[in-house]
């Protein structure tokens, strides 16, 4: 076990906590995310592991040892933030040999680590280069050469690549996962751009308030979110509101409004009556266009295309269906596959297994997201 945090609690002033109660274990050489809106806690996070912050209780646990009391310069742990400042009037070489200097290593030996930096990170050939003259991919690189220069076990990234251009950022995304393979080291990254979290995670973690919703690989955080703001932070969803017909066995039966009624799998126990709210991703549907009008049956529900958006590797579609409600389906085009007309007519299958049930939370949904800004 790499890192352990256990009950974190952090509060600034007399406001309420910018963590609160916050538990998460990471493994030796994992690559974990942690995913949340503006003003979540995220960076404050990260300062508390590195040591910048105290937390105001719980423990921080770095293979084993609780570094709550451990200076900045003492711990294990590497940090990249979003403003790295480079040291203008050193050169890229210099820049890297900072910490391994400070701690009055020898120069062969910095020499050949450095040299080995260099070349992970592609900085090749750029070593005698001043920071002005980078550009910004470069010198984000740099700040990730001189983290790793002192050797830490743990490396926290705050939206390290948030500043740089969207191709740049992907190409860099990848090349940061190699890094991180290459030389086994554990990532905490912090992020809120969503896909960049699921390209770059082995976990990911989804924060909210301080507080710690979920965590998990990013296929079960997509297929099985365990609330409505996990679901609606990651990846797109239809969202229904209904009530409970009636549950026989693991298949709950919903009334999803006007010719809209539904079955569902469910590990759960839903009564007669009861609201649900129902998510299902356009991914999991699927459009068959037919004329038959008497084509449909269980989760086969009757609709008309209203736009059809081609993407390349998918299309995007809005069916409304025979009730009036609309649903997005992301389907794969075939083989020189023509966009759906708009009034094409046809059925949405749902699977039962792909509808997402929650239970509307007190307040309503949208009170949820009120700490989003
Ligand atoms: P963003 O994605 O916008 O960077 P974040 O999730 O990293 O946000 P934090 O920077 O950790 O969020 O801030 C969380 C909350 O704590 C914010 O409301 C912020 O104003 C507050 N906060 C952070 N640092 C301090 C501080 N030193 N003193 C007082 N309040 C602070």
């Amino acid at each position: 076990m790499m890192v352990r945090l256990q009950s974190i609690s952090k509060a600034f002033a007399a406001g309420q906590p910018v963590i609160d109660d916050f538990s998460l274990e990471i493994e030796t050489g994992e690559r974990f995310i942690l995913l949340g809106p503006s003003g979540c806690g995220k960076t404050t996070l990260l300062r508390l592991i590195a040591g910048f912050e105290k937390p105001d209780k719980g423990g921080i646990f770095i293979e084993g040892q609780n570094v709550v009391h451990m200076p900045v310069e003492q711990r294990p742990v590497g940090f990249i933030f979003q403003n790295h400042a480079l040291f203008k009037h050193m050169t890229v070489y210099d820049n890297i040999a900072v910490g391994p200097r400070v701690r009055k290593e020898d120069e062969t030996s910095i020499r050949k680590r450095i040299g080995k930096l260099l070349s992970i990170t592609g900085l090749k050939g750029l070593e005698s280069a001043y920071p002005g003259r980078l550009s910004g991919g470069e010198s984000q690189r740099v700040a990730i050469a001189r983290a790793l220069a002192n050797r830490p076990k743990l490396l926290l990234l705050d939206e390290p690549l948030s500043a740089l251009d969207p191709s740049l950022r992907k190409n860099l995304r990848q090349e940061l996962v190699e890094m991180q393979q290459s030389l086994g080291i554990t990532f905490l990254f912090v992020t809120h751009d969503q896909e960049e979290a699921m390209e770059l995670s082995d976990r990911m973690g989804i924060l909210q308030g301080g507080r710690l919703l979920q965590a998990g690989t990013p296929a079960e955080l997509y297929d099985r979110p365990a609330s409505p703001f996990v679901a609606g932070f990651i990846g797109e969803v239809n969202r229904l509101t209904g009530t409970v017909i009636k549950q026989t066995g693991s298949v709950v039966k919903i009334d999803f409004g006007p010719e809209l009624t539904l079955v569902a799998a469910t590990g759960g126990h839903w009564l007669e009556g009861e609201s649900v709210l129902g998510f299902i991703r356009p991914p999991r549907l699927a459009f068959q266009p037919s004329d038959d009008p008497e084509g449909g049956g269980r989760n086969r529900i009757a609709g008309m295309v209203r736009q059809c958006t081609f993407y390349g590797d998918h299309f995007l579609l809005t069916v409304e269906l025979i009730g009036g409600a609309r649903l997005s389906v992301k389907s794969h085009p075939q083989p020189m596959g023509e966009v759906l007309a708009p009034g094409t007519r046809g059925f949405v299958r749902i699977p039962e297994e792909s509808l997402i049930l929650f239970r509307p939370p007190p307040g309503g949904e949208r009170r949820l997201d009120a700490r989003e800004n």
